[in-house]
């Protein structure tokens, strides 16, 4: 079942995990309706802007998939509303730029990405039709003690944190 042109129900609730511990990971009505608006408004666009397959790593989770892969059950991904995803041949980054500049999103994320390999990490955006999109992007990285932060998005911080990952001091 396709929910909008270039994305089908299969690719947007597709799990490794669900299919090798038999999972169901089938949305309700209302989370189906989220996960079109998700394609209509966030992932069709920008299939269409890049003219390349977006490969969505993680789309619907069910509450029992997010229990089996530690993944909170409040998610935005547990409601339809959020994916995790890339573009083969495109950074990160200027993935998650483009939709910061162009889109309507609630939560836009780029995931663990430094800039010495621009097909590092991913980009988690989420949609969602009930309340006004907060429009907030962040970052996630490791800081020094290997503990996982959130920060709002700035792009100068990648000038620091590549450095340090590619162990090479900034001037
Ligand atoms: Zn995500």
């Amino acid at each position: 079942m396709q929910l909008s042109k270039n994305f089908s129900l299969r690719e947007m609730t597709k799990s490794q995990t669900a299919t090798r511990k038999g999972i169901p990971n089938k949305p309700t009505g209302t989370h189906q309706s989220n996960l079109v608006l998700l394609c209509q408004h966030i992932l069709q666009p920008i299939r269409e802007h890049f003219k390349k397959p977006v490969r969505i790593t993680s789309g619907y989770r069910s509450a029992e998939l997010c229990v089996a892969i530690g993944s909170s059950v409040n998610s935005q991904h547990a409601k339809g509303q959020a994916a995790d995803f890339e573009i083969t041949g495109i950074s990160n980054q200027v993935l998650a730029e483009y939709i910061n500049e162009n889109l309507n999103y609630d939560q836009l994320i780029l995931e663990f990405w430094n800039k010495s390999d621009p097909n590092s990490g991913w980009v988690h955006c989420s949609f969602n039709n009930n309340v006004e999109n907060r429009k907030q992007f962040l970052r996630a990285y490791r800081n020094n003690e290997g503990k996982v932060k959130y920060d709002v998005y700035n792009a100068e911080d990648y000038v620091t944190e590549s450095d340090i990952i590619g162990g090479a001091k900034a001037k």
